[in-house]
């Protein structure tokens, strides 16, 4: 089920879909606030989780993206739907 939530960029703030694959995702799918999500989300995980270190290759960035990459078509389609007339 998707759930409306607010992007936590403080230049942005649009309301996006949430993806229940991605939990605790804060950010819209734009450029700008996926990567301060990111830079949010690991310092959030290194500091909650000694242990955890960068993914290297990549791997649940990669799925994280594909989760994105359909909320970008979603939302490319919202905004079409709301555009004015
Ligand atoms: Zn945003």
């Amino acid at each position: 089920m998707m759930k409306w939530r607010q992007c936590q960029n403080k230049d942005c703030g649009v309301l996006f879909t949430h993806c229940p694959q991605v939990p605790g995702q804060r950010y819209c799918a734009r450029k700008e606030c996926r990567r301060a999500g990111k830079r949010a989300w690991t310092k959030r995980k290194l500091a909650s989780d000694p242990n955890y270190q960068q993914p290297e290759n990549g791997l649940t960035e990669r799925k994280i993206e594909k989760v994105i990459s359909i909320q970008v078509k979603f939302l490319t389609r919202y905004r079409y739907l709301l555009r004015p007339v």
